[in-house]
């Protein structure tokens, strides 16, 4: 994670790098800048160039930041394999952060399945063949 950039959604309007958060300067911009407002750091991700002003203030929670990546991570996966059981995966992904972080620092950020529940189903919808309506609309 920590030089790796991460867009935090697909239209790329914020991206996370070394658990600094940017938000994209104006629409379709290339560069990014720090989302406290008063710190003035800006990103370029590609090809990956920081302005020279440092950040003068702390990075972001690693717990925070690893969370949201997790559930990134998950409903991805959950995009590309809709046959696989959401709330299994849900689990798995949460015992994973449990070993680096504690379970209320994790409560902060992860939240309870059922909370979570609706958000998923929509990614897993999303490439799952729709079921047809007639007979003529199955395909063999
Ligand atoms: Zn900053």
């Amino acid at each position: 994670m920590e030089n790796e950039i991460v867009y935090v959604n697909p239209q790329k309007t914020q991206v996370i790098y070394q658990y600094f958060r940017y938000q994209r300067a104006s629409k379709n911009s290339e560069i990014y800048v720090c989302v406290k407002r008063t710190c003035g750091a800006t990103l370029k991700p590609e090809p990956r160039i920081r302005n020279n002003i440092e950040h003068h203030h702390p990075e972001e929670s690693h717990c925070e930041t690893e969370c949201l990546l997790a559930f990134k991570n998950l409903t991805r996966h959950l995009e590309e394999n809709p046959d696989l059981n959401p709330p299994e995966l849900y689990r798995k992904a949460y015992e994973r952060l449990a070993k680096t972080y504690s379970h209320k620092e994790l409560s902060q950020f992860w939240k309870p399945y059922s909370k979570v529940r609706n958000v998923i189903a929509h990614h897993v919808r999303k490439n799952k063949p729709k079921i047809p309506k007639e007979t003529k609309e199955i395909k063999i």
